[in-house]
């Protein structure tokens, strides 16, 4: 499978241009995918921090959901920040039974620091979209909050267990010394990355990475190799990061895969 797959990108909007949507669209356009884009909520924020959400109302977002499925045959979806409990709970009812790939980024928290997910949300999470999900691209913290286990290991296992079929576990939220380690879980075994960890804060890197991953699976390329690629042109994309504002760098997605 090959050409221009559309991909339904579901995420919320970051006005200052790191995260959320536009950072899948870009990275849609630097992987030659088509994008359709779902907003589950507005934000507040600049390059520093996420300072609030603005979900929109769960039945406006079913019916532009369902609006686009009904239209169109997006060969995989992927989902960001939800903002909301009940959003999230329409996004797994109309996702269940479609057999679609689904890339999950579980956004729990700003890279800044702000919580973006209270419990109800975290439950929605695990309970209802992890049985629908094809790969799943938490950072350690995510993996532990969702799991309930610490040793990531044990953190990828109890997130298989709950229905997802692959996990990207990523570490440069907890790196220790010069390198970041990323571990692959699928049902074919266990694959360890590791990169060399750039010298700034990001802003937008891990929606980067869950997009990149869903425009290499609806390109038909199998988790490993997805996920290799998806960590190359996200490593690439951090390297030309650019820092417009007084906060975060912002990744250079402008690039050939
Ligand atoms: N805002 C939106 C809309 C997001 O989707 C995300 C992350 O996915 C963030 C903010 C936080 O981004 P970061 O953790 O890279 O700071």
């Amino acid at each position: 499978m090959s050409g221009s797959p559309l991909i339904l990108f579901v995420g919320g909007h970051d006005p200052s241009g790191g995260a959320g949507l536009q950072a899948d669209i870009e990275t849609a356009a630097a992987f030659d995918c088509q994008a359709c884009s779902l907003v589950t909520c507005l934000t507040t924020q600049d390059s520093r921090d996420v300072q609030a959400l603005h979900p929109q109302p769960a039945a406006q977002f079913a019916r532009q959901l369902d609006l686009l499925l009904a239209d169109v045959q997006p060969r995989a979806v992927k989902i960001g920040l939800l903002g909301d409990a009940a959003v999230a709970r329409v996004l797994a009812d109309r996702l269940t039974g479609l057999k679609l790939p689904v890339i999950l980024d579980p956004v729990l928290a700003a890279g800044g620091g702000s919580p973006l997910a209270g419990r109800e949300l975290v439950e929605t999470l695990r309970d209802d979209l992890l049985p629908l999900t094809t790969l799943l691209t938490p950072n350690r913290y995510e993996a532990r909050r969702l799991s309930g286990q610490t040793q990531p290991d044990r953190c990828a296992r109890s997130l298989m267990n709950a229905g997802c079929q692959g996990v990207l576990l990523t570490g440069a939220d907890e790196s220790e010394g010069e390198r970041v380690h990323n571990i692959l879980y699928h049902a074919g075994g266990r694959v360890e990355f590791e990169w060399p960890l750039l010298p700034h804060s990001y802003h937008g890197s891990g929606c980067t990475l869950a997009s990149a991953c869903a425009c290499q699976v609806a390109q038909g390329q199998a988790l490993p190799d997805a996920a290799r690629v998806a960590q190359q042109f996200t490593q690439q994309a951090l390297a030309g990061a650019t820092r417009p504002g007084r906060g975060q760098h912002l990744p250079r997605r402008r690039q050939t895969p």
